[in-house]
C-alpha cells in the first residue's frame, strides 16, 4: 500500500512510515481484511466508511504535522486516521457524532497504546471551543462551506484540510492562516460522506457518498 502511495505522489516520509506501521485491517471488519490494503474506501458501522488510503495520506501530508502540534479531527469513524495523527502530532482531539463508532475507535486505539488522544461524541461542525486554538484541523466529512466555528478555532499559524462542496462531489481544500491572513488552496476533487451538523448538512438531507 505504501509503495503505491509513494508512486501516487505522496512524498512525506513521516506519513508513509506511519501508514506502514499502522495495521489498517484492524479498523475494518474481519470479512474485509483481504481488501484492507487496497486503495479504496471500505464500509464501517453506521453506514459510514474508512477513507481511501490515498486521500488519508494526502490530507495528512497537507497538514505538515509537527510533534508539538495540537490537532482537531472531525469524524473519528473507525479511528484509522486518528491513529496516524497520534503517531505524528503531540495531542489529538477527535469528535464523532455516532457514539458506537467513537466507543469502538476508543477501544482499538487504547489497545494499540495511544495515550495522546482525547475523544468527544457530538457535533464536530462546532469544533471543540474549550480546547481551541488548534495548530491543525482535519475534517473527514464533507461540508457545504467551511464551518466558521472551525475557522475561529484554527491557530495562527495554522492549517486545516476539509472537503467542501456539493453532496456528491467536493473539492479538498487546504486552508492556511498566517499573520492573520487566510489562504485557500484546492488539492483535488473528492467524494466524502456528509458532515451532518449545525454548520454542516442537515440530518434529513444527508446522503450516501463514497469516502
Ligand atoms: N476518518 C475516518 C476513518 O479514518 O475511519 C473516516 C471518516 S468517515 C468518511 C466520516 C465520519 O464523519 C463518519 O464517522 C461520520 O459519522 C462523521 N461525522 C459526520 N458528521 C459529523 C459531525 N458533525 N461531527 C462529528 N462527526 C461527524
Amino acid at each position: 500500500m505504501v509503495q503505491h502511495l509513494a508512486a501516487q505522489g505522496i512524498t512525506d516520509k513521516n506519513v508513509l512510515h506511519a501508514m506502514q506501521r499502522i495495521p489498517r485491517h484492524l479498523f475494518v471488519a474481519n470479512s474485509l481484511w483481504d481488501q484492507a490494503y487496497a486503495d479504496h474506501p471500505l464500509p464501517i458501522e453506521q453506514n459510514q466508511t474508512i477513507s481511501q488510503p490515498y486521500i488519508v495520506a494526502l490530507m495528512t501530508q497537507a497538514l505538515q504535522l509537527q510533534k508539538s502540534d495540537r490537532v482537531l479531527e472531525i469524524g473519528t469513524g473507525s479511528g484509522y486516521q486518528t491513529a496516524i495523527l497520534a503517531e505524528l502530532a503531540g495531542q489529538v482531539y477527535t469528535i464523532e457524532r455516532f457514539p458506537q463508532l467513537s466507543q469502538k475507535a476508543q477501544r482499538l486505539l487504547r489497545e494499540a497504546g495511544y495515550t495522546n488522544i482525547r475523544y468527544r461524541v457530538g457535533d464536530g461542525s462546532l469544533g471543540w471551543p474549550e480546547e481551541a486554538p488548534f495548530d491543525k484541523i482535519i475534517v473527514t466529512a464533507a461540508a457545504p462551506e467551511v464551518p466558521s466555528s472551525l475557522l475561529a478555532q484554527l491557530a495562527d499559524p495554522g492549517r486545516m484540510v476539509i472537503p467542501v462542496g456539493g453532496r456528491q462531489v467536493q473539492t479538498l481544500l487546504l486552508i492556511r492562516r498566517e499573520n492573520q491572513e487566510l489562504f485557500k488552496e484546492e488539492l483535488c476533487a473528492c467524494s466524502f460522506l456528509p458532515l451532518v451538523g449545525k454548520e454542516g448538512w442537515p440530518e434529513e438531507e444527508s446522503i450516501e457518498s463514497r469516502s
